[in-house]
């Protein structure tokens, strides 16, 4: 694997994490066993976490092990905010998002066992890929609204939707991860007013901040998404966080001269990106767009070649 992701492997490893790793477990009847994990190469870092494979001894079964260091959580809100990413991805099972196996801690970390995710983010494939072929983005969306659906049956808005949090299984199944800005609402209709997301996908509404958001947050995301990989950056991406704000309140974006996209892409991104939020799409209504009626046949799953360089036409 690392021979295929040289950018992963390179990366330095600064953490104190042991090589080992012991899992204490308290059984029902009081007994007391120990799972042993030994660590592998490291696959990311974000806000808050390092990611390592983690392998366990005896099963051989091997995750994605997302380790908080508990120096990190002194202050209550960065506590409650691990709780709550724990307690939203532990409670969903679907076949588009990261598995959660289960968390552990010891002195002096706190240990999310996540399935693994060989094939990185769509992050990682868009920098190699430049952009992609609609017909890959047709898949690849499908897989990212069926995620969608799920978690919003569930009440549970990602708010954090961006090519970096959907990974890629060795499947290249897509599958949507990262919980930590994750809400659950509490009732229909509820409107949640904390300021969050990642400057570029960021929805209008959260920055006015004056009546609260809701589900549709990540409907926005989902068609900055879109955008950004038909055309290969993100709509409203300037050098300057304050400008970009400033881009996404005044719906100043359009489609470069040149870009050979479609007319369906380029009517789907502009339905969805609507600044009123309740003008937008829901997601039946984005299946049903034309966008993905234009081929025969939508691929279920693309061939791992695609990572690197584009499908063949035939
Ligand atoms: P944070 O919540 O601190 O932002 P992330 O969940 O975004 O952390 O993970 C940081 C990085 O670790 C990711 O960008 C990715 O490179 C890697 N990573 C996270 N989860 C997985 C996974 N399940 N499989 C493979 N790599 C992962």
């Amino acid at each position: 694997m690392n021979s295929k992701n040289p950018k992963v492997s390179c990366i330095k490893d600064q953490s104190d994490v042991d090589q080992i790793v012991e899992e204490h477990i308290i059984k029902p009847n009081g007994e007391n066993t120990i799972s042993r994990y030994t660590k592998g190469r490291f696959l990311g870092k974000g806000g808050f976490a390092r990611v390592y494979e983690f392998i366990n001894l005896d099963t051989k079964r091997i995750f994605a092990a997302k380790i908080v260091k508990k120096a990190t959580l002194i202050k209550a809100r960065a506590r409650q905010k691990l709780m709550s990413e724990i307690k939203i991805h532990s409670s969903l099972k679907h076949q588009n998002i990261v598995g959660f196996d289960h968390f552990f801690e010891d002195v002096n970390n706190v240990y999310l066992l996540l399935e693994l995710c060989p094939n990185q983010t769509m992050s990682e494939l868009l920098r190699r890929r430049k952009r992609i072929t609609e017909l890959e983005a047709q898949c690849y969306l499908l897989q990212i609204i069926a995620a969608m659906k799920y978690i919003h049956s569930k009440k549970v808005i990602h708010r954090d939707l961006k090519i970096g949090n959907l990974f890629i299984n060795e499947k290249m199944e897509i599958k949507l991860g990262d919980f930590g800005l994750a809400c659950k609402l509490e009732y229909d209709g509820q409107k949640k007013k904390t300021i969050c997301g990642t400057p570029n996908y960021i929805a209008p509404e959260v920055l006015e901040g004056k009546s609260g958001h809701s589900f549709e947050v990540d409907i926005w995301s989902l068609g900055v998404i879109l955008y950004t990989l038909l055309i290969g950056k993100p709509p409203f991406e300037t050098d300057d966080v304050h400008k970009t704000y400033r881009l996404i309140k005044m719906n100043a974006y359009s489609f470069p001269d040149g870009s050979r996209i479609s007319e369906q892409a380029k009517s789907l991104i502009t339905r969805i990106l609507k600044n009123d939020p309740e003008r937008r799409p829901d997601l039946d209504e984005i299946l049903q767009h034309e966008f993905f009626h234009m081929a025969n046949c939508i691929p279920k799953i693309l061939p791992v070649s695609t990572l690197a360089v584009p499908p063949s036409e035939s």
